[in-house]
Parts: structure tokens; sequence; C-alpha cells
């Protein structure tokens, strides 16, 4: 039988920064600045400090201004909310993402409140979460826009197609239906508490996992032909001792033997995040200069 074929979000999100790199270099030609995003880490998450630093690499590869701010662990929230403010009044920012998650003194949901919505380019402000909702533009979650560019890349037009997006966060499940249903899909939202999630999965012309457990998604609940995106990134213990390797929440292996196409991971779904991250964060500082982003 033929494989799936796979989606290869390296070299899509590879793509997609080189264009964002061209239309930067226009921005800086026609608004006599470069477009900037300022990344704010609190405390020392090993993860976080690896995802900063790449964000800020990635920055400044195409051509747009990184600001880094590294504060302490025990920084109180006033200190943060002033640092916030202070970026939403800064001309030369144009995006303003805060890593999470915030060490646990911290009010997750007060921080995200505190950036301007039009300097949101995560797209978890409730402004954007609600834009989003009702078709307005704003700023749309990375990872889940990323995953539609993936798919529409793919399929084309999406309209009337049957997708089950398992998982409901705000920062991917919730947004990536939305997303969905924007483009015409017949969308179910499967949880924890779905019941018969095999059977509601088996319905999917489109499949999104983004759940959080190692290779949950099994070959026999894939409909054959499906086109199956896997937002996970679980670390397991890899087969030599000591040694870890990264799945997602598919069962890759089996299940490329049963969909028509599938993201990897990695090299999937997690490329895409940063690149859309520096696409949105672009298309705020054509907004704030007033310029056309012509395609
Ligand atoms: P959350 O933990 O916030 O959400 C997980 C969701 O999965 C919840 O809605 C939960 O349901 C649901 N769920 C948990 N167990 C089951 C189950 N047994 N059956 C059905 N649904 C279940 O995770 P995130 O949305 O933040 O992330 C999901 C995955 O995506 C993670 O592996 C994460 O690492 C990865 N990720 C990858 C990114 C990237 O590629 N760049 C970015 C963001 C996340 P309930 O609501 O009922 O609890």
């Amino acid at each position: 039988v033929k494989l799936a074929d796979v989606i290869d979000g390296k070299a899509f999100a590879a793509g997609l920064r080189g264009r964002i790199a061209t239309l930067a270099a226009r921005f800086e030609a026609e608004a006599g600045r470069k477009a900037g995003l300022a990344v704010v880490l609190v405390g020392e998450d090993p993860a976080s400090q690896v995802y900063v630093r790449s964000k800020g690499k990635s920055t400044i590869e195409a051509g747009m201004a990184s600001f880094e701010y590294k504060l302490p662990v025990d920084t109180d929230e006033a200190t943060l909310l002033a640092l916030v403010e202070q970026l939403n009044a800064d001309p030369a920012v144009d995006g303003i993402l805060v890593q999470l998650p915030l060490p646990a003194h911290l009010d997750e949901q007060k921080v995200i409140a505190t950036i301007s919505p039009d300097k949101d380019v995560d797209g978890f402000h409730v402004t954007n979460a609600g834009r989003l909702a009702v078709g307005q533009p704003g700023y749309v979650p990375c990872t889940p826009l990323g995953c539609l560019m993936l798919l529409k890349d793919k399929l084309g037009s999406l309209s009337g197609l049957e997708a089950v997006v398992i998982g409901r966060s705000n920062i991917v499940g919730k947004p990536m239906a939305q997303l969905l249903l924007a483009e015409s899909c017949t969308i179910t939202v499967a949880h924890s508490r779905t019941r018969n999630l095999p059977e509601v999965v088996r319905r999917a012309d489109i499949v999104v996992a983004a759940v959080g457990r190692p290779e949950m998604v099994k070959a026999d609940w894939i409909k054959p032909g499906a086109t199956v995106i896997d937002v996970g990134i679980n670390r397991v213990p890899g087969a030599v001792e000591g040694k870890t390797r990264l799945v997602g929440d598919v069962a890759y292996e089996d299940v490329r033997h049963v969909a028509g196409a599938i993201t990897p991971v990695p090299g999937g779904v997690g490329p895409m995040t940063i690149a859309v991250l520096l696409r949105n964060a672009l298309v705020a500082a054509y907004r704030h200069a007033g310029l056309e982003l012509a395609p």
C-alpha cells in the first residue's frame, strides 16, 4: 500500500521565513525603521530559555529588530506589568510576547490582558480571541495558524470537510477549531470527556491532535486517506538507555499506512510556530505604520 504523504513543515517554514525576510526588508525601506518584536522571559526555565533564544535569533535572521528582556524569577507583578506598559508605548516595538509559563506567583491572565491587543502577536489576548471568533482581523495564535497554512497548502479548499480537533486549549485546540470553521469545515472539538473518541475521529477528513499524550491516536482511528496534523511534542525514553526522543500525539509509524498525508514529529508543526510568530510581528509592523502589506 501507498504510504501517507509527509507534510514537510520544516521546508514550508523555511520558505515562509524567506518571504517574511523579503517583506521585512521592504518594510524597513518604506517605514525607515525595522519591524520590532519584544520577547519577555521571567525566570530560568530551560525549555523557555531555548524558545526565547531561538525566537530572538530567527527575528534577527528575518531582518527584524529583536528586543529581549530577561527578568529574574522573583520579579514582582508590578515590575512585569510596568515593562509590558513600557513596550505597549514604544513605537519601535510592533509585537510583544511574554514567554509562558510564568513563575507561579505571577498571574498569566493579568499579564496577557495588559499587552496591547494590537501588539499581541501570540494572539492570546481576549480581544484577539474575540476577533477570531467573530471574523475580524486580529492576531491568531501561531501554532494553529501554522497548522492551517499546512492544511491549505496540502488540500487547497477545506470547504465542507469534516475536521476533528482533539484538544480544547486556548492556545491550540480552540483557535484551531475557529480557523477551520472559518474555512467552512464541519468541526468537532474532542477533549478528555469525549465519549468514544476513536469513533469520533474516524469521521474526520482532517484530524488535528493537540493533546500532549505520546502516540495516543492509533491507526484504526483514522479514516483512510485523511490528513493528520500532529501538534503534540512529547519527550519519551529512547532506544538507548538514558537517551530520550520526541514523539507526537499520533502513532506515526502505524498511522502513515492509513492516512493520506501526515505531519512528522519533529519537522512538522513545530518549525511553523516561530515562522508564524515572525509573520504576525511583520503584519503588526505594517499595520502600525499604516502601510499596505502587498503579497
Ligand atoms: P493542554 O494540556 O493545554 O490541552 C490538552 C488538551 O487535550 C485538553 O483540552 C485536554 O482535555 C485534552 N486531552 C487530554 N487527555 C485527553 C484524552 N485522553 N483524550 C482526549 N483529549 C484529551 O495542551 P496544549 O493545547 O497547550 O498542547 C497540546 C500539545 O501540543 C502538547 O503536546 C504540547 O507540547 C504541544 N504544543 C506544541 C506546539 C508547537 O508545535 N510549537 C505549541 C503548543 C503546544 P480537557 O480540556 O478535557 O482537559
